[in-house]
């Protein structure tokens, strides 16, 4: 078993306060990440950021009605400061709900034999659900850690787990 982690959307855009797809919950799951990737980092397990970069008129944020948001190219769209990026980390520019779609995500997964897995990150029913189900549907093992991933609000947070576990049998740890 080889593992990867996945830092899924922890963008200024989603996580600073009155930021406009703010999520507030991320801030509570900084530290958990934080710890997290750091150990991951010690290991040599590999840190992949999976992280919305839209054009300023992207046509999600019309045809799902999100404000504009993570916009390629802005403080935004960057990684909050806590959990920066650092040299060896991967970073996979999404476009939409699933950090799979149009990207090369499992392309690096299969360079670096990955076969399983652990999620963090934002929002539980919406990116880190999706990315969950494509992972599974290519053969992933995953799990998601749940200290480390944040929804908006209580109902679909758990909706969400629910989904990925008894739908996508993802383990939730
Ligand atoms: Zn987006």
């Amino acid at each position: 078993m080889r593992e990867a982690i996945l830092v899924i959307d922890m963008l200024n855009d989603f996580v600073k306060e009155g930021a406009p797809l703010e999520v507030p919950d991320t801030r509570k799951i900084i530290p958990f990440i934080k710890k997290t990737i750091e150990d991951a980092r010690k290991k040599g397990v590999p840190v992949i950021y999976v992280c919305d970069s839209h054009e300023p008129e992207d046509p999600e944020f019309k045809r799902f009605g999100w404000p504009p948001h993570a916009v390629k190219g802005t403080k935004g769209a960057e990684v909050v400061e806590e959990l920066k990026p650092e040299e060896g980390d991967i970073i996979v520019e999404k476009k939409t709900y699933s950090g799979f779609y149009n990207t090369n995500l499992d392309e690096i997964l299969k360079k670096l034999n990955v076969d399983t897995l652990k999620l963090t990150g934002c929002v539980t029913h919406i990116c880190v659900l999706f990315t969950a189900s494509d992972a599974s549907l290519r053969g992933y093992n995953v799990i998601v850690l749940k200290d480390g991933i944040a929804g908006l609000s209580r109902e679909d947070h758990e909706a969400g787990l629910r989904i990925m576990k008894n739908v996508i049998g993802a383990k939730i740890e």
